[in-house]
């Protein structure tokens, strides 16, 4: 490593680095930006580290302590793309401005880090997805208890809970953090599987009872119990970290952060980490953002709903009065939903701007976002006043008719503001009346200037004078070549142009400087009202986030409805005998997909418990099943369903063991991460669980992988008593039904037609009469020698079966050998008569057969000696 010197007071690094490196041991483990003028310079191991990175140029410039200084630079306008750049490859970043005023001070200017941008604290507009959440989150886990807590700086969230700590790998899946915080003594497995970039900090910082102040503290209350969160242990460390880390970032004591909400796994439907990913909610199995679930019904009419809507499928609640509600609201929205989305069209992300004027960070566009979202969101209580479903009513209520914050942001900014609270022309007219002042300095020049011309072209008999100004000359007085005698002697000179001469004369140069100071002083009262103006928003915070809210809800809502409305989704019902009874139902994502879709039954229920699915490949076996698991699902996030009626008893959890992935990355085959998952399944499911199982056994040999799904099928039968779909290809598997009543065959069916197979899509009662293993093997082109072969051992394989008297049991048999096509080579030699030959005959013929049997191989006879 070349890094210079680390003691940063070595007196022969220059007072600039010296104030570098006292900056830069205060972040370490974060890209310092430090800015220099027009650019963030990075220094040293920061600058090689930016310029791989960034794709940013490295150079060296001038020395200190006797060594030339590494650099790498950014200017400053462009500076938060690079930002995202880094936040996304998981890195931090330290941005040190300029605090000291460059002519006052001696050695170099006073610089501050002002922020520190992690992937997990983000809340710049430019650096967030819309529609995804971006969340920081803390574990603490004791004694098999973990401990979560997150939030999301820029929404104002701030959740905690706790659970087993077998669960971490699902709840890191379902919460999809940004960061994770771990005290750095924490020694976790799980943490090697997981994405996000992981902070370790402190121990103590987790420390329970601290942390308990520190938040009693942040919410200036006597104690958590408030928030129904004083007998939590581990969760309670793990918030304390959070809110620590998160205030330094920001510098900021986070006044949004005013509610603390416990979760409890209760209250959800809980999916595995698996589950999530299989059932493809909001992102497909290979990692895109489409096709999914969520993508299917993302037609959400503001970016606060789509995250809503996100948060909602992989949250699907338990609590039936809870879903009904929501079912209702959809309901009654049926005729409503158009009007609705297009009132909230116009509603910018109210959530966000909120927490960017809490911490001090709102543009002004935010600023004039907010006010016209909260002037336009009154259109919608004449829509909602004919829905009196409870939850409609609430969220209505949440609607203000009329906003203080929009009265007063409708009075304080400009119409249409600049960006930039530096280029000024943000704040109303009228609104300040020293602001008003100043800006009449700059724009009634017009009128003096007009005087001032008259009254110079009297004063010099040229009639031709104009007085004008530009950028970068200032004000002129612009006189013709022709009429050079005229010009007075306090006229001087100020830009030469081909045809005229342009002069200042003392007067107009001191209005001129009374015109430009009046911009400086503008643009500092502007600046100041707009502190002033944050400052006076703070209070309202709270309602904003509220208002924030039901704008989602309602968006969400509305969204359902108009799916429902568009594609024949029904009301789902809900009761509290076991049942999970699906009429029609068709899988939404695929439904979308095809020309067309053939609606099936699911019917489970106390007396039957286990759908045994059997059919040829391709037949429809996952979608029936993906379909049943993504119905129950969002027919408990409140959606209305693809199907012609659903009825759901209590459902717990969904499970699925779906499909081969390979976890090399972790160390686990195919096979491994079968039965990893299947191992959770039998463990975990109860009565109450769908579970869903596909080709169970297939990753090991035939006979382990018969016994085993033999034998995991009747643990879930007698033991687990979930709702289980079993789909397989081992035919053994469907005598399960005569033993157990709970179990029901069903096939998906399929046709042949002229040596081809059709797939008709539609599950019918009973076992599959045969699997179409071949004609499915011809339909993806294997060549028809292959396929033909495969005949011939069939139709061996089933002779054999039927002479032994063997049970219709592909797998009793030995494998026979294979059984090759005659090789028209050794028919021939079979059939020489040898003693028949003579000599040259036979010589001939051993040339002959050495020809074919080259060109047999395919070597067209350069057979290596
Ligand atoms: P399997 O699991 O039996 O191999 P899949 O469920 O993967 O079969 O289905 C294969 C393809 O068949 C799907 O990609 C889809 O295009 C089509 N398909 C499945 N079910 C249906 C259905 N009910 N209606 C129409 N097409 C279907």
């Amino acid at each position: 490593m070349t890094k210079p010197s680390a003691d940063s007071a070595a007196p022969s690094h220059t007072p600039m680095m010296q104030q570098y490196f006292a900056l830069k041991s205060q972040h370490t483990d974060k890209l310092l930006f430090y800015r220099m003028g027009d650019f963030y310079e990075l220094f040293y191991d920061d600058a090689e580290k930016a310029a791989r990175l960034l794709d940013i140029t490295l150079t060296t410039r001038g020395q200190s302590a006797g060594a030339p200084v590494r650099m790498a630079g950014i200017p400053f306008h462009a500076v938060e793309q690079y930002l995202a750049k880094l936040v996304k490859l998981g890195e931090s970043a330290a941005i040190c401005e300029q605090v000291g005023d460059p002519a006052a001070s001696k050695g170099p200017v006073e610089r501050q880090v002002v922020r520190v941008v992690t992937p997990g604290t983000l809340t710049d507009a430019a650096l967030l997805d819309d529609k995804t959440d971006n969340r920081l989150l803390a574990l603490v886990f004791q004694q098999g208890v973990l401990g979560i807590a997150w939030l999301s700086l820029a929404s104002g969230e701030f959740v905690v809970q706790e659970t087993r700590a077998e669960h971490c790998l699902s709840e890191l899946e379902r919460l999809r953090p940004a960061e994770i915080l771990v005290a750095d003594n924490a020694r976790l497995a799980v943490l090697e599987q997981v994405r996000a970039p992981i902070k370790r900090l402190p121990p103590w910082q987790f420390e329970r009872a601290s942390a308990s102040e520190r938040l009693a503290r942040h919410f200036a209350v006597q104690d958590l119990a408030g928030f129904g969160a004083q007998d939590l242990g581990p969760a309670i460390g793990a918030a304390g970290a959070l809110l620590e880390y998160a205030r330094a970032t920001q510098g900021s004591q986070l006044p949004h952060l005013d509610t603390l909400r416990v979760e409890t796994s209760s209250q959800y439907i809980q999916l595995d980490a698996a589950t999530r990913r299989n059932l493809e909610l909001t992102e497909t199995i290979r990692g895109e953002a489409a096709p999914t679930l969520f993508s299917l019904l993302d037609h959400c009419a503001t970016s606060l709903g789509s995250r809503l809507l996100r948060h909602w499928l992989h949250h699907p609640l338990r609590d039936h009065a809870r879903i009904r509600a929501r079912l209702d609201a959809v309901e009654a929205l049926l005729p409503a939903h158009e009007p609705v989305l297009a009132a909230l069209r116009p509603v910018a992300d109210i959530e966000r701007i909120a927490s960017r004027i809490a911490l001090r960070s709102a543009r002004p566009r935010d600023l004039s976002a907010l006010r016209d979202s909260l002037l336009a969101l009154p259109a919608l209580h004449p829509l909602l006043a004919e829905l009196n479903t409870p939850l409609l009513v609430q969220l209505a209520g949440q609607i203000p008719a009329q906003s203080p914050v929009a009265a007063l942001l409708a009075q304080a900014v400009a119409p249409e503001p600049a960006s930039q609270l530096r280029d000024g022309g943000v704040l109303a007219d009228g609104y300040d009346a020293e602001l008003d002042q100043l800006r009449a300095l700059q724009t009634d020049a017009g009128s003096y200037l007009l005087e001032l011309e008259a009254r110079e072209k009297a004063r010099t008999g040229i009639s031709t004078l104009k007085v004008g100004f530009n950028a970068v000359h200032g004000f002129y007085i612009e006189v013709s070549k022709a009429q050079d005698a005229k010009v007075p002697d306090d006229y001087r000179r100020r830009q030469t142009l081909k045809n005229a001469e342009r002069y200042i004369t003392p007067e107009l140069k001191t209005f001129e400087d009374k015109a430009l100071s009046a911009k400086d002083r503008a643009l500092a009262r502007e600046k100041a009202l707009y502190e002033a103006l944050l400052e006076q928003l703070l209070p309202h915070i709270s309602d904003l986030r509220l208002t924030a809210q039901a704008v989602a809800g309602l968006d969400v809502l509305a969204t359902f409805a108009r799916h429902a409305a568009s594609r024949q989704y029904v009301k789902p019902t809900l009761g509290q005998a076991p049942a999970l009874d699906i009429r029609a139902g068709r899988h939404p994502v695929v439904e979308a997909q095809v020309d067309r879709f053939i609606a099936n039954d699911c019917q489970l229920g106390a007396a039957r418990k286990l759908l045994l699915i059997t059919g040829p490949n391709m037949g429809g076996k996952s979608t029936y099943m993906r379909q049943t698991a993504l119905l129950t699902l969002l027919a408990h996030c409140g959606g209305f369903v693809p199907a012609d009626s659903a009825h759901f008893g209590p459902i717990d959890r969904i499970f699925t063991r779906i499909g081969a992935s390979d976890d090399l990355a972790g160390g686990r085959s195919t096979f491994m991460v079968e039965m990893t998952e299947t191992a959770n399944i039998l463990n975990n499911a109860s009565e109450q669980a769908l579970v869903l199982m596909d080709e169970v056994g297939r990753g090991t040999s035939t006979f382990d992988g018969l016994a085993l799904a033999m034998a995991i099928a009747r643990s879930l039968i007698e033991k687990n008593r979930s709702y289980t779909l079993f789909a397989t290809h081992y035919f053994e598997m469907t005598r399960l039904a005569q033993d157990y009543p709970s179990v029901a065959n069903v096939h998906l069916s399929a046709v042949e037609h002229q040596d081809k197979i059709v797939f008709l899509h539609h599950v019918e009662d009973g076992p599959a009469s045969q699997s179409y293993g071949l004609q499915v093997a011809a339909l993806a082109g294997v060549p028809g020698t292959v396929i033909r072969q495969a005949r011939r051992y069939l139709a061996q394989l089933e002779n054999q079966a039927a002479s032994q008297h063997a049970q219709p049991d592909l797998f009793a048999a030995p494998l026979p050998e294979p059984i090759a096509e005659p090789d028209p080579l050794l028919g021939r030699l079979a059939e020489l008569d040898i003693d028949a030959l003579s000599p040259r005959e036979a010589l001939a013929l051993l040339y002959d057969v050495r020809e074919q049997a080259r060109n047999a191989l395919g070597n067209g006879g350069n057979l290596p000696l």
